[in-house]
């Protein structure tokens, strides 16, 4: 049996499961914020125990740890996650090795994303893949001739810091131009806030420019509403410019988008992408190019850490 282990922002999610990916138990919790790092390990741990305790017997081969970045893979630490007070350079794969007495090997969000959707999700049989998500920040996994792409000291990925204008908005990193800088969520959103028209439709569904989100924009532009269908437009025109950027780099046969594609779905993000995309690269390289929603949704947190556990079966 896998382990699953999903740290996220405020639960995590533990999941129990077989090779194939079923699941044979998941729990949620809220996240540890002790202040302690070690303590914070050690409720895990306890959780971790109490759902193993479910297998009936059946032995752990694997522990999967899905942790928002930074992370630091060459040493197994997380360098300093936004939202796990007190954590600094945490060896976190060597405590749970310790706690647990079983392998852990640990991914950054994009990188377990990708591997689950691969796994079990939009992406199955794909031998090159690509999974974006553009939830706070933009992420990105790359499944590369079937394994997943780590690159030099395990920072392959950043496609939402690969510039799409220039010189181009300021992103939170600091450079300017950024993918993040005009589809992250965050950046989206203030954006969204700023702009938004103080007659507008996007402004009443809202019912305040403090509340405005992405999921305003879109209910706004499936009626027909002007200035969200414009708000789109930019949004996939910027997408599309790093789509046909990564089809000429990395040909993958699939693009495996989440959260704000996802929620948006063919008529407003996926059809005008793959035309953007189809109109951006050689004629011969688009037919063979899927651009498709990621089909997890709230299963990707507890797909995602077990998908980490399989790949480290298959890597050792
Ligand atoms: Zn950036």
């Amino acid at each position: 049996l896998l382990l699953g282990i999903d740290i996220g922002g405020t639960k995590v999610a533990y999941t129990l499961a077989r090779e194939d990916g079923e699941i044979v138990a998941r729990s949620r919790a809220s996240t540890p914020q002790t202040g302690n790092p070690k303590s914070d390990v050690e409720i895990m741990a306890d959780a971790a125990r109490a759902l193993a305790s479910e297998s009936a017997g059946e032995s752990l081969t694997g522990v999967g740890l899905c942790v928002p970045g930074p992370l630091d893979l060459t040493r197994g630490t997380v360098v300093h996650p936004p939202n796990l007070v007190g954590w600094e350079e945490v060896p976190l794969a060597a405590w749970l090795e310790d706690e647990l007495r079983c392998s852990v090997r640990m991914e950054n969000d994009a990188n377990a994303g990708a591997l689950a959707e691969w796994r079990y999700g939009a992406g199955q049989g794909a031998r090159d893949l690509v999974y974006l998500t553009m939830s706070t920040g933009v992420g990105a996994g790359l499944i590369v001739d079937g394994r997943l792409h780590r690159g030099r000291r395990g920072t392959a990925g950043e496609v939402g810091h690969v510039a799409v204008d220039w010189p181009g908005e300021s992103c939170a990193c600091g450079l300017r131009g950024c993918l993040e800088a005009y589809v992250g969520g965050r950046a989206w959103t203030e954006h969204l806030r700023g702009e938004a028209e103080a007659d507008g439709r996007v402004l009443a569904l809202a019912g305040g420019r403090d509340r405005i989100g992405p999921e305003h924009v879109l209910t706004a532009a499936r009626e027909q509403d002007a200035w969200a269908l414009a708000q789109i437009e930019r949004f996939n025109l910027y997408l599309g410019r790093a789509l046909a950027q990564l089809a000429f780099t990395l040909a993958p046969e699939i693009v495996v988008l989440g959260t704000i594609v996802a929620a948006a779905g063919d008529t407003l993000c996926l059809d005008p992408l793959r035309q953007y995309v189809a109109d951006h690269v050689w004629p011969h390289q688009a037919p063979d190019l899927r651009i498709e929603a990621a089909q997890l949704g709230e299963d990707l947190p507890h797909r995602s850490a077990v998908a980490v556990a399989l790949a480290l079966g298959e890597e050792d």
